[in-house]
């Protein structure tokens, strides 16, 4: 009896993504131009407008560079971040030249911890290494935090120490989109600046992307300036004032981190569906946290009502489960189930370990989530036969 694959994760694609793409091909413009814009302006408009400046970037990675560029962090700096994520939120700073302090995550919870974090700011603040045994050295200038599988961090606690230290505070929102935080506000739009993802197996995905939002107008005027070549003004207009359509200035060494106009279709036909899709997403963490929730081999996720569930990152028992969680991995993967693990943390990465001299058990807390952690298929579409066959295949190899 052999079954279909089950895949970890797969877009929700329909043929209003694939007309948006004919039309922009149709149109001659491809790269950034008005589709780019207007995505700008309605992704702001979904996370509540105002002042709110959404600026389109080729991916959160770049997005996270050009933010934390933009907010000040230079060579010897100290950026603070979780461990506990993917390789792109720390390595945006230590391409700036920044040392990276990493702050433990709170116990079973995935998500930075605020009195971690703070013991760590404190400590460089007063001129001592990051961690009582050692550690970068340098002012601390920012802390990215991630809200880790769609689940928001302690944004009221992070921005408080954030304010009495000067930190700026780069959201990580790659996977929380949408994540409403219940006053109005969005996982992404509290700190200096947020970044998305709409990388292919994110909440929305246009295959590659990314933005950077923020409420400060100089900020926004700085990454807009950085993202294509540090030219003083964005190439649609150059292309469409037709006065000295030729001439620019470069104002900056700039990056190129433009976001083209063929895949901006894709993102607005997306983010038109964030919705639905997530209500999907919310549908199928509900079986799982009825399947899982009363069974002790099991930790279901934390969650609340701004849940985005981009992950359902489970946990098992080591002591009432039947395996090893390498084990259960393996099995589900050998009965056809995509299931995924994140994230390996960062400072037991080879580049950490080299660079700092890190031991897996300098942070405990993200090693306990990490060794026990199973994240099970979560996407729109998945239909209840599938999702009951994750469950079963779970159950029986746990
Ligand atoms: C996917 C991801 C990123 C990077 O997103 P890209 O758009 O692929 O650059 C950054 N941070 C986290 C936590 C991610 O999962």
């Amino acid at each position: 009896m052999t079954q279909e694959t089950i895949p970890f994760a797969k877009p929700f694609i329909g043929k209003e993504e694939e007309d948006a793409v004919l039309n922009v091909l149709r149109s001659g413009w491809l790269t950034t131009g008005p589709q780019a814009a207007s995505f700008e302006q309605e992704f702001a408009e979904f996370l509540g407008g105002g002042d709110l400046r959404a600026l389109a970037v080729n991916s959160a990675t770049s997005g996270l560079h050009l933010a934390i560029e933009a907010c000040g962090v230079k060579a010897g700096d100290v950026v603070i971040t979780p461990s506990y994520t993917f390789a792109a939120t720390a390595a945006a700073a230590v391409h700036l030249g920044a040392e990276i302090a990493f702050a433990d995550t709170a116990r079973d919870s995935f998500l930075i911890c605020p009195d971690r974090l703070e013991r760590t700011v404190k400590r460089l603040a007063e001129g001592k290494s990051a961690y009582p045994d050692g550690g970068p050295k340098g002012v601390p200038k920012a802390v990215i935090p991630v809200h880790f599988g769609g689940l928001p961090c302690d944004m009221d606690a992070i921005m408080r120490i954030a304010r009495q230290y000067s930190l700026a505070v780069i959201e990580d929102a790659a996977h929380s989109f949408p994540a409403p935080l219940g006053n109005g506000r969005f996982a992404g739009t509290e700190g200096d600046a947020g970044v998305f993802s709409f990388y292919a197996t994110k909440t929305i995905t246009a295959g590659e992307g990314g933005m950077v939002v923020t409420r400060n107008g100089k900020l926004a005027q700085r990454i807009e300036l950085m993202r294509l070549h540090g030219i003083d003004r964005p190439v649609w207009n150059r292309y469409t004032e037709n006065k000295a359509a030729w001439y620019y200035e470069i104002e900056e060494a700039g990056f190129k981190c433009n976001f083209c106009d063929l895949l901006a279709a894709v993102g607005r036909v997306q983010l038109q569906r964030a919705v639905q899709l997530w209500e999907m997403r919310k549908t199928i963490a509900a079986a799982y946290d009825t399947a899982f929730s009363a069974d002790e081999r099991f930790f279901i996720p934390p969650t609340s009502a701004a849940n985005a569930r981009h992950l359902y990152p489970l946990r098992i028992n080591p002591e009432k489960c039947s395996g090893t969680r390498n084990q259960c991995v393996e099995k589900l993967q050998n009965q056809g189930i995509g299931v995924s693990v994140h994230f390996i943390p960062l400072h037991t990465m080879p580049y950490y370990v080299k660079r700092y001299g890190f031991k897996p058990e300098d942070f405990p807390e993200t090693m306990r989530s990490f060794l026990n952690e199973i994240s099970l298929p979560l996407w729109p579409g998945m239909n209840p036969a599938q999702i009951e066959r994750v469950i079963k295949a779970v159950q029986y190899v746990c």
